[in-house]
């Protein structure tokens, strides 16, 4: 389906045999690596052999003292049919968490929150044992699959995983709203189906970490999947267990998740429009499987379709692309960014050599407020392009402006109630208001692993990500504001129609998206000079190095962090300069083009050597650009998590989506309070960091 919508739009001549091919064959090898010879656009499927599991039988009972079971959870979703989607999905979409591991256990219950270390440690200070209990545990916080690290670290033997109207905003039944389809507030049934892979140890199949999985690739033991079993269950059967404990009952649970795991074939479908300059490439992907799905990432593909229905348009127009675009649409995303990490991890050294930027999309639409992510170096550039599109149902305003909006249950909201609720979700941010990378979807190798520059991405977000103590990176482009509908993320009850009722009626924010994706996506291609600020992104290191002085000063670790600012100053004067070269090359350009505007720069004869040496200057310049991000990538990775090499931001090991900066150097302080480590990760970075400048000073690299 995606693969024909590619061939339709891109003008692909459809071939008699589907272009399949198993990633690690010559055939996948050559598709990929030879895309920057081609001179026509061309479309096939990757195909990759991840270890995933199916669920099987899932139980969760409660036990009297002689062990017979005195209630039952139904762990299912109801709807009824005036949500026709989400009626069928109630009875083909099992509610279990992907990765999770088969047991059959049973354990006195323990409330623990968000499942994060402290909340267990205070547990355990309260003088409360954990060996052998089972925890129930509410979303939000953190990544589910980091709540069972937690958990199985503090020796429970299984986790149940709650959503919580209380984070609901104030689309809530104790505010007079009708649960879904009915109305905006939660259905009490509704649950959140997800993976819980150790996403901060590293994302992809969990039995091929850093290599690609090929169907005969040598598997090791996975290290980034539970230990102990979990369930995801909804508010309604929560109550139940919740009510059991606020009786003081020491109620014995019954939890079985009995899984499947085995290889199981997955599909990245790739499509290419060849650009003038073939060894420059922008990539754009998202995922296309589902728990659901209108919202995530239906919404996402839907946008991605508007944007390759423009490209279409375009090339029938004759317009061909300065630099060469791959759109890509990953699979098994929602089981821990598989698609994405094999194919970054089959390509990593093409993706080094040549991709200057990865655009994602995920969930482009599930609310009202806007919010983006970027690279440092990207920020000016996704602010710019949001200023230059009209809000999506307010044309007096911009796209940008919508990072404010609240929600369209504002008016019914009773006034004077829980007013916290009326302001926008606020996250740490740069300092033009853009959110920091951490993890959470398809982006994470082109960006943690290989380097590559990012645009925005989407992903949900819980309230309470943005209270961490380190920097949260907590949502993206419209998301639920305060005062939206609920989205039932990861549920059956994001459909179709939720999304048309609630979500985005008149679909008009799934076009902002995909205006401002599309356009960010043509700024980047068909530049000149890349529009990468390298300048912006060195002052923002200084902020993050004040982030680092300021948790240093209210710890008891002592550490030098003088040569690593030396370090950033120098590298910020080494960007003023690349930014000067800049000016002075394009300054050349005009004198000589005088009023040649078009790619490929055809001079007369005679100015041949001035046009020969202002491409070498662009070329210098542009290289210097889409490398910079890569000089934040360490061979040796994070301390414990090897497989996360960027020393700039990396998810926060007990956040997972949000971001934490410097987080070798932020780690060792806060989860380590290891001096030496410190001073050791301080080292390591001001080493890259200079090395970062000299590559900026350097004319030929
Ligand atoms: N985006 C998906 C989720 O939030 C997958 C993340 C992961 O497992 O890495 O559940
Ligand atoms: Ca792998
Ligand atoms: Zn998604
Ligand atoms: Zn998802």
């Amino acid at each position: 389906m995606f693969l024909s919508l590619l061939q339709e739009h891109l003008g692909i001549p459809i071939p008699e045999v589907e272009p399949i091919y198993s990633a690690g064959t010559p055939q996948s090898r050559d598709a990929t690596l030879s895309m920057t010879e081609r001179d026509q656009p061309t479309a096939w499927i990757d195909t990759y052999f991840p270890v995933l599991n199916t669920p099987l039988d899932r139980r969760l009972e409660i036990l009297d003292e002689e062990g017979r079971v005195v209630w039952k959870a139904d762990l299912e979703e109801y709807s009824d049919e005036s949500d026709p989607d989400a009626h069928r999905h109630a009875r083909s979409v099992p509610a279990f968490h992907g990765l999770s591991r088969d047991g059959d256990v049973k354990g006195e219950i323990v409330y623990a929150n968000y499942g994060r270390p402290e909340d267990f440690q205070s547990l355990l200070e309260d003088g409360i044992t954990l060996n052998g209990k089972i925890a129930l545990v509410r979303s939000g916080g953190l990544f589910r699959g980091l709540k069972i690290m937690a958990a199985q670290n503090f020796g429970i033997s299984g986790v149940l995983i709650y959503t919580d109207p209380e984070n609901d905003g104030a689309a809530t039944i104790e505010n007079g709203y009708t649960p879904y389809p009915h109305g905006p507030a939660r259905n009490p049934t509704s649950l959140e189906r997800g993976s819980v892979q150790f996403i901060s140890m590293y994302p992809g199949d969990p039995t091929t970490p850093g290599y690609p999985s090929y169907e005969n690739s040598t598997r090791c033991e996975a290290t980034s999947i539970p230990a102990i079993p979990s369930l995801p269950i909804s508010w309604s059967n929560a109550e139940v267990l919740l009510r059991e404990i606020a009786k003081g009952k020491n109620s014995t649970i019954h939890l079985v998740n009995h899984v499947k795991n085995g290889v199981i074939p997955i599909w990245n479908t790739i499509g290419v429009i060849p650009g003038h300059i073939k060894d420059e490439v922008v990539v754009l992907g998202s995922h296309r499987d589902a728990w659901a799905s209108a919202g995530d990432p239906s919404s996402g593909t839907a946008s991605l379709h508007e944007i390759i229905r423009g490209f279409g348009a375009l090339l029938k127009r004759g317009w061909k692309p300065i630099r060469t675009i791959v759109i890509a649409s990953w699979d098994a995303e929602e089981f821990g960014l598989i698609g994405s990490t094999e194919w970054g991890e089959d390509f990593a050294d093409w993706i080094d050599k040549y991709v200057v930027a990865y655009s994602n999309l995920d969930a482009s639409v599930y609310g009202s407020q806007y919010r983006i992510h970027a690279s440092p170096s990207l920020s000016h550039l996704v602010r710019e392009t949001a200023l230059r599109i009209p809000h999506p149902t307010d044309p007096s305003r911009t796209l940008w402006d919508a990072r404010m909006d609240l929600g369209a249950l504002e008016p019914h909201f009773p006034p004077g109630q829980n007013n916290s609720f009326l302001q926008p979700q606020r996250d740490e941010t740069d300092s033009l208001g853009v959110v920091p990378l951490g993890s959470g979807s398809d982006f994470t190798v082109f960006l943690q692993r290989i380097g590559a520059s990012i645009m925005p991405f989407r992903r949900p977000i819980y309230p309470d990500e943005s209270k961490s103590t380190q920097v949260a990176s907590s949502n993206e482009d419209f998301i639920t504001g305060p005062n939206d509908p609920v989205y039932h993320y990861h549920s059956i009850f994001d459909s179709q129609r939720w999304q048309e009722v609630y979500g985005d009626p008149g679909f008009h924010r799934h076009v902002a998206v995909a205006r401002h994706l599309g356009i960010q996506v043509l700024s980047i291609a068909n530049a000149v000079i890349l529009p990468f600020n390298t300048t912006y992104y060195s002052l923002e290191l200084e902020r993050h190095l004040a982030r680092v002085e300021e948790i240093a000063s209210c710890s008891s670790v002592a550490v030098d962090l003088t040569d690593l600012k030396t370090a950033i100053t120098k590298l910020q004067l080494a960007s003023q300069r690349l930014d000067e070269q800049k000016y002075g090359v394009c300054e050349a350009y005009h004198r000589l083009s005088s009023g040649y505007s078009t790619w490929p720069w055809n001079f007369y004869p005679t100015q041949r050597k001035s046009q020969d040496m202002i491409h070498r200057r662009v070329k210098s310049i542009n290289n210097r650009l889409a490398r910079f991000e890569r000089g934040f990538i360490h061979k040796d990775g994070l301390p414990d998590r090897k497989w996360y090499r960027h020393l700039g931001v990396a998810p926060g090991k007990w956040l997972g989506y949000g971001a934490t900066t410097f987080p070798a150097l932020t780690e060792s302080l806060t989860l380590y309070s290891d001096p030496k480590m410190a001073q050791y990760e301080a080292e390591r970075l001001r080493v890259l960091i200079d090395n970062l400048a000299e590559k900026l000073n350097s004319e030929n690299i």
